[in-house]
């Protein structure tokens, strides 16, 4: 059996058409257009790419897009100064800053000065903290965009084994928050884990949050799983010319798609949802912050996702 493939540039392409759709009903209805600030500090080449992607993608969709790109030495207290004016600006909806920042800059000070109702990114405290109780708030883009790529799959998630790989702040926990909220049976591995061929066996929905090429083998993947593959890494691309590179999931893709019933690609898969969700995200910010009501096609995602 060859598995269903879970297009990301599809999926992403409906998503931004529907928020596109969404920011003209906002505008209509109150004015204002949302608006999403992009904190690049450093000339990380990856990073930089990601950031004009998402302003790009941003304008695409018809709201305002604010690019603040700073030199790696920048002082961490000039960084918070920036935050807090995005926080008092209000032609900004929703903050990210680009991570990993330099070393001398502590990210967890630096989150923490985002305000938590535009932290579109989720990671603050306050929308963490939500998530874990089960209550709704801001959340994290790549979890969020996986949840509907599991929504599109269709196969109802309730009572379904999922294990989550990986436990990082910004993938693995929240991706296990959002699958037990969908009332799966959850299990997080990670590098400690024992046995984690046997673990992956289990389960129902995989999702792989690692950051180690291929290291998920088709013969870990139970027969019919949905598999999301979160990671993104760069490897040796001989083939296609001396010092190329291409870049692969943490999943064998090859050996799981003859065993999986629907997976992910990389590249294609997650990373485009991931860009979509973020402007999603800064569009449900624009409504919360407003104490508005997010858009009712959210509501519905949510309740099919979440029961509520
Ligand atoms: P982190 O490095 O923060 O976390 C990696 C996690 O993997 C840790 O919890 C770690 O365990 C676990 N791990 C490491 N080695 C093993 C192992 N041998 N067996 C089991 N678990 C292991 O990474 P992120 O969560 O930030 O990112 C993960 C991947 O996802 C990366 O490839 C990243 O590039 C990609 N990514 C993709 C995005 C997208 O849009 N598609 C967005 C964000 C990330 P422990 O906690 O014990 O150390």
């Amino acid at each position: 059996m060859t598995a269903r493939r879970i297009d990301g540039k599809t999926l992403s392409e409906a998503l931004r058409t529907t928020v596109a759709e969404e920011v003209g009903r906002f505008q209509a209805a109150h004015g204002a257009v949302p608006g999403l600030a992009v904190v690049l500090v450093g000339e990380d080449p990856a990073s930089s790419v990601y950031v004009a992607s998402k302003a790009k993608q941003t304008v695409e969709v018809g709201m305002r897009s604010f690019e603040h790109r700073l030199p790696a030495d920048t002082p961490e207290a000039e960084l918070l100064a920036l935050i807090e004016k995005l926080n008092r600006d209000d032609a900004v909806d929703g903050i990210l800053v680009q991570l990993p920042v330099p070393r001398h800059i502590d990210s967890g000070r630096v989150i923490a000065a985002i305000d938590p109702l535009k932290d579109v990114d989720g990671l603050t405290e306050i929308n963490a903290g939500r998530l874990a109780a089960g209550r709704p708030g801001l959340v994290p883009c790549t979890p969020y965009g996986s949840m509907m790529m599991l929504d599109w799959v269709g196969r109802p998630l309730a009572g379904l084994d999922a294990v989550v790989v990986g436990r990082s702040e910004l993938v693995g926990r929240p991706m296990a928050q959002l699958l037990l909220m969908a009332n799966c049976t959850v299990t997080i591995a990670h590098s400690k884990t024992r046995d984690l061929a046997e673990v992956c066996r289990r389960a129902d929905v995989l999702v792989a949050a690692v950051g180690r090429p291929k290291m998920i083998p088709g013969d870990w993947v139970k027969p019919g799983a949905t598999v999301i593959d979160v990671g993104i890494n760069r490897i040796p691309a001989p083939e296609k010319g001396e010092g190329k590179t291409r870049l692969v999931g943490d999943v064998d893709f090859e050996t799981a798609v003859e065993v999986a019933g629907a997976i992910t690609p990389v590249p294609g898969g997650v990373g485009l949802m991931t860009v979509a969700t973020l402007l999603a995200n800064t569009l449900i910010a624009a409504h919360l912050r407003r104490g508005l009501t997010p858009p009712a096609v959210f509501a519905d995602l949510n309740r099919r996702l979440f029961g509520r």
